[in-house]
C-alpha cells in the first residue's frame, strides 16, 4: 500500500510517500481501508521529535474508513462498518490496523472526513469542557487559537450552553470564523490580552482560560483568570512553556494549572464511548458543524504540515488516500 513514512525526525521534508507491505490483522484488530486520515499539532510535535517516536513510523492517530478484515477475537464490528479512531498508529496510509477497542461507529450522515477528524480534537474540547472545568451558563472563558481545530470546537459548544466566550487569533478571516462559531469577543495577539480580558469581564477576569498555544499566551491565560480559576495549558503550537515556579499561584489568586493529556481522560471503552459518541451525535444531529478547513492527497502530507505550522489553517484538515 501506499503510506507516509518518517525515518528521521525534521521539518516537514520528513514525511515521504512510500510503498510499504499491507498490514495484517491480528487477534483484537480491525483492518480498515481508510478514507480520510485526520491531521492533528501533535503529529508534528512527534515528527519533529519534541514527542520523543522510534523511527520509521507512519504518522497520524486518527482517521476513518470500511472495516476490510477483523481479527478472531472481535464481535462488536464486521466487515463493511464505517469507523472513526483517535488512538491507532499508522493513519497516513491507505489500510491501518485500529485496536477494536478504540473503534467508533459512525452514525449515518457523518461523512469520511467529518468522522477522520472530530474524535482526536472533539473529545479534547470534551473533556476540557465536561472534566477539567465546566462553565455554567454566563460564566466568561478564554479560548486561545479559536479559530483552530480544538478552538472551533470548543467555541460552539460553550456558546452553545450560553458560556461567554473570549478568543484569540491572528487574523480578520480566523476572526469571522471564530465569531461565526459563538464567540463574544475576538482577541489579537498583540495587544495585552490580559488587560482586555479584565475590562471585558469587569476586573474579574475569566473562570478558566483553556489554552492551547502554550509559550506565547500561557502568561496571558494566567493573567486573565479569576480568583480560583482553571488554567488548562492543553497544547504549544507556539512552543512549551518553561519551566514554572507553583509558588506564583498563589498571588495570581490561588489559581489551578493543568496540564492533560486525552489518553487520560479516555481511560476505559466507557469513557472513550462517552465522549466520543457525544461529538459524533452532536455533528449528526446538527448542533455541532465541524469545519474542514483543508483536504489534501495522502502524497502532499508535507503541503498540510507545512500549513498548519504555518498558521495557514483554519479548523480541522485531512489527508485523503
Ligand atoms: P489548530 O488548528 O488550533 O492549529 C494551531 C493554531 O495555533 C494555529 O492555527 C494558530 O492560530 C495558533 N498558533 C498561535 N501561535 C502559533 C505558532 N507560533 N505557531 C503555530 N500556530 C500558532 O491545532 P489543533 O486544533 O490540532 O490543536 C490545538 C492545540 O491543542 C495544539 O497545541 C495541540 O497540541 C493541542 N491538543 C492537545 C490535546 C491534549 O489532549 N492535550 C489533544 C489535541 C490537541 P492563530 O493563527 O489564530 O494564532
Amino acid at each position: 500500500m501506499r503510506a507516509i513514512q518518517v525515518s528521521e525526525h525534521g521539518g516537514p521534508e520528513v514525511l515521504r510517500y512510500v510503498e510499504v507491505p499491507d498490514p495484517q490483522v491480528g487477534d483484537g484488530q480491525l483492518l480498515v481501508r481508510t478514507e480520510a486520515a485526520g491531521i492533528n499539532f501533535i503529529d508534528t510535535y512527534i515528527r519533529t521529535g519534541r514527542y520523543p517516536t522510534p523511527v520509521p513510523y507512519i504518522p497520524g492517530s486518527e482517521g476513518s474508513g470500511v472495516v476490510t478484515a477483523v481479527g478472531a477475537d472481535v464481535t462488536d464490528f464486521q466487515v463493511g462498518d464505517r469507523v472513526a479512531w483517535a488512538a491507532g498508529p499508522g493513519s497516513y496510509a491507505e489500510q491501518v490496523i485500529v485496536p477494536a477497542a478504540v473503534a467508533i461507529p459512525v452514525p449515518d450522515g457523518v461523512n469520511a472526513e467529518i468522522a477522520a477528524s472530530a474524535l482526536l480534537q472533539g473529545m479534547t474540547a470534551h473533556y476540557l469542557i465536561e472534566s477539567i472545568y465546566k462553565p455554567q451558563p454566563g460564566e466568561a472563558v478564554l479560548v486561545h487559537a479559536g479559530a483552530g481545530g480544538v478552538g472551533l470546537i470548543l467555541t460552539q459548544l460553550l456558546s452553545s450552553r450560553g458560556v461567554r466566550v473570549i478568543t484569540t487569533v491572528s487574523t480578520d478571516d480566523k476572526e469571522k470564523l471564530s465569531r461565526d462559531a459563538g464567540a463574544s469577543e475576538v482577541l489579537r495577539y498583540d495587544g495585552d490580552i490580559a488587560a482586555r480580558v479584565r475590562e471585558l469581564t469587569g476586573g474579574v477576569g475569566v473562570a478558566a482560560a483553556y489554552d492551547g498555544v502554550g509559550a506565547s499566551t500561557f502568561e496571558a491565560s494566567l493573567a486573565s483568570t479569576r480568583i480560583r480559576g482553571m488554567v488548562a495549558l492543553f497544547g504549544g503550537a507556539s512552543g512549551p512553556v518553561p519551566p514554572f515556579d507553583l509558588q506564583r499561584l498563589n498571588p495570581l489568586g490561588s489559581l489551578f494549572v493543568t496540564r492533560p493529556t486525552l489518553a487520560h481522560y479516555t481511560r476505559d471503552r466507557a469513557e472513550l464511548l462517552w465522549r466520543a459518541n457525544d461529538i459524533m451525535n452532536a455533528i449528526a444531529d446538527g448542533t455541532l458543524h465541524l469545519r474542514i478547513g483543508g483536504s489534501y492527497p495522502l502524497a502532499d502530507a508535507a503541503q498540510a504540515h507545512r500549513d498548519l505550522e504555518g498558521r495557514k489553517t483554519t479548523g480541522s484538515i485531512v489527508l485523503v488516500p
